[in-house]
């Protein structure tokens, strides 16, 4: 693991294999999704809103290109950051035809200082097409996938309209395997119904499955969602801060201490916020996790019988 945390952080993966700050730049490749267009639903996941986490980049004009070199200029005069991975994030980044999303990703790859790319999808839309074409690039480039799963119940997955389940995860994982593609993991704490022992049962499942990197999230509550309507009519209640220190810790503790952790909470938009507002206070919510660990003297991995 190599690293001064608790938990094997990003940073320090990346810095271990490039030994210099590299930064992920998020892009907005003009992507739909079928949990939107109508192939699955039209309604889409319960959190999400009409942008599907995304910056809206595209729709303002915004080429791949033009959103990189934007990303490069302002993260080197932030984070003096001089390698950067081409991150598409919104909507479902690999449901389209291969010509398409090679193209895509070559116009990412292309880029200097582009030292790889991350591609951020659902787990029922990826093909071994598409696979192939990702790992063509893993000579060169840092390759990773990121799958949304969200939790490991299907009676969560089904609540949240999610249109798949966890067996969909499970194929996706087998057939992304052994082609030196990374696998990272998306999960959200604090879904509708979830108990804290669910939370953490997902992280024992995911155990096993070869995954090599982990995203968590707090679910919060955006405006124009179906989430901020069952907010309102007090149908979801969201989680206290401390409560999601808790149970991050407590999962990182059942993870693998080799799974990469890229995210410990999300970044919700100031003004499309309607709940928890301490949703907004990152960097406390991150020393708070820092500082649980210390105290309970918890490593990533340490509960794993
Ligand atoms: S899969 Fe992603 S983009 Fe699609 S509806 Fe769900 S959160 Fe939104």
């Amino acid at each position: 693991m190599n690293t001064e945390k608790r938990y094997y952080d990003f940073n320090t993966y990346l810095k271990n294999l490039y030994g210099c700050r590299v930064q992920k730049i998020t892009i907005d490749a003009g992507m739909t999704c079928p949990n939107r267009d109508g192939s699955i639903s039209t309604g889409g996941c319960i959190y999400c809103n009409p942008k599907g986490s995304g910056t809206g980049a595209y729709k303002k004009g915004l080429s791949i290109t033009d959103q990189i070199n934007a990303g490069k200029q302002a993260l080197a005069r932030r984070y003096n950051a001089k390698k950067f991975i081409a991150y598409f994030q919104a909507y479902t980044n690999t449901y389209a035809p291969t010509d398409r999303l090679a193209a895509m990703y070559e116009e990412a790859l292309a880029i200097p200082g582009v030292v790889g790319i991350s591609i951020g999808t659902r787990p029922d839309c990826i093909t071994p097409k598409t696979i192939d074409l990702l790992a063509s690039y893993t000579r060169d480039y840092l390759v990773w996938v990121e799958y949304g799963l969200q939790s490991a119940h299907d009676a969560t997955l089904e609540k949240i309209n999610r249109g798949h389940d966890f067996n969909a995860f499970k194929n996706a994982v087998e057939i992304t395997a052994n082609r030196n593609i990374n696998i990272c993991t998306h999960v959200i704490l604090g879904l509708p119904g979830e108990t804290r022992k669910q939370m953490l049962e997902t992280a024992e499942k995911l155990a096993d499955t070869g995954i090599n990197g982990i995203k968590l999230h707090l679910l919060y509550v955006v405006k124009n969602t179906t989430l901020a309507d069952w907010h309102e009519k007090g149908r979801y209640k969201c989680l206290e801060q401390d409560e999601y220190v808790d149970i991050v810790c407590e999962f990182l503790a059942r993870l693998s201490a080799n799974i990469v952790v890229q995210r410990l909470t999300g970044d919700p938009h100031l003004q499309e916020l309607v709940a928890p507002k301490w949703a907004l206070e990152k960097a406390r919510t991150l020393e708070k996790i820092e500082r649980k660990m210390t105290e309970k003297d918890l490593l990533q991995g340490c509960r794993i019988p």
